[in-house]
């Protein structure tokens, strides 16, 4: 196979060529400062301001002023925290949130902690879900402010989001949802999911890098991050990405145009391998909810084998994909998304995840699977503990034949 496969639209997806179309002019040919008063200005202050309306419209925002533009998924989720931390402190100094949030929303909440907050990390089941009562339970006169991701970027599980999110509206509670792998991937609608806060990012529905939003209802006070300007109405200063706003509107309305066929299509590619891995493997789990799940993502633990060799494998075939295990992450530390559904650090380590996307074939699954099986046997035939646990198997079936 001389072309190469990629399995990890979950880390960030291509520009669609009809993306990079419409942001090419906003490079060279149309490139006034949106806040000059000229005609140049007025050209990028009306682009900035359509993609407003688009992303606006495609969430389900009441008003295009309720959507933010920034530099990222994790600088949206920063603003949330931070900006919402900072802007009610004097109304209470707790937050909530879940173990398995990606490290944008954690390592932010251990910010706050560190500058007088206090944080209540929810536990998750063993499919990683969060239950609305835990949330409950968690609040306390103090809660300011709840955070839970939609879908989860490492085991695909989806949150009930609506659910959380009409418990919390009932109490008066402050609610944000890192949507950043669901947008442009399965139906996102701000009213239905009853969230005040949104995080999303470009790069993660074919748009491109660099270019992230936040909804925020009108209403709620957000302190910015960024000073120095008037920009995005004195909560983000700094000239604006022009192209990376039109393109992250652009992919965005493309995105949401095919949602369905490709949701469908993406999800029976995401079962068909599902169905084969755990069908013709042995020792291999499925992390995540079977069917509460983002539509691309696949993610298995193989057990006696090491998540990172069976990446650099597959990398040789010409597969790429992703694992939450040691090395990739630049810590020893399993993923803390693998150890809060409960798995130990062994069977952590031998994670992959494969995130399909709008491009994979299932001529590409069936590649994977004519190596994988074998990758997986090579790993394990160097493994002492794969010849301790078969060699104790066979001992078993010898004992029982006599
Ligand atoms: C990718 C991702 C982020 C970070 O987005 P960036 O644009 O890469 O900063 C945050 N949350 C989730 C769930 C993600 O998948």
């Amino acid at each position: 196979m001389g072309e190469r496969i990629y399995f990890d639209h979950a880390a960030t997806t291509g520009v669609d060529p009809k993306v990079l179309e419409a942001m090419i002019p906003y490079f060279s040919q149309t490139f006034g400062n949106p806040s000059s008063i000229h005609s140049f200005g007025r050209e990028t202050r009306k682009a900035i301001e359509e993609a407003r309306q688009i992303v606006a419209a495609e969430i389900g925002a009441a008003a295009p002023n309720e959507i933010y533009f920034t530099g990222s998924g994790s600088e949206s989720d920063n603003m949330a925290l931070r900006g919402v931390a900072e802007a009610y402190r004097d109304k209470g100094r707790h937050i909530i949130t879940s173990s398995i949030e990606h490290h944008a929303v954690l390592d932010t909440c251990h910010y706050l902690e560190k500058n007088g907050y206090k944080v209540t990390y929810l536990p998750v089941d063993s499919d990683g879900l969060v239950h609305p009562e835990t949330v409950l339970d968690a609040l306390t006169p103090e809660t300011i402010l709840v955070s839970i991701m939609h879908a989860n970027n490492e085991i695909g599980t989806i949150q009930p989001i609506a659910e959380i999110g009409k418990l919390l509206k009932e109490r008066n509670i402050l609610f944000h949802t890192d949507a950043v792998q669901t947008v442009g991937t399965i139906p996102v609608n701000v009213q239905d999911l009853n969230v005040d806060l949104l995080s999303m990012a470009a790069h993660k529905f074919y748009g491109p890098k660099g270019t992230g939003a936040l909804y925020i209802r009108r209403g709620v006070k957000v302190n910015p991050l960024i000073y120095g300007g008037a920009q995005e109405r004195n909560r983000r200063a700094g000239t604006e990405n022009i192209a990376g706003i039109v393109g992250l509107a652009k992919a965005l309305q493309l995105a949401n145009s095919h949602l369905e066929e490709n949701r469908a299509r993406i999800t029976e590619l995401r079962d068909y391998l599902i169905d084969r891995v755990l069908s013709e493997m042995d020792y291999v789990r499925l992390n995540g909810h079977r069917t509460k799940r983002l539509p691309g993502n696949a993610n298995f633990s193989f057990d006696f084998i090491e998540g990172e060799s069976l990446l650099l494998n597959l990398d040789l075939k010409g597969i790429a994909a992703s694992s939450g295990s040691a090395c990739t992450s630049g810590s020893l530390e399993p993923s803390h998304v693998l150890l809060g559904i409960g798995l130990c650090h062994e069977t952590a380590h031998g994670s992959l995840r494969v995130s399909l996307g709008k491009g994979n074939t299932r001529e590409e699954v069936d590649y994977f699977m004519s190596v994988l099986p074998e990758i997986v046997n090579k790993l394990r035939a160097m493994s002492p503990l794969y010849h301790a646990e078969t060699e104790r198997k066979e001992c078993a079936s010898c004992t029982r034949k006599r």
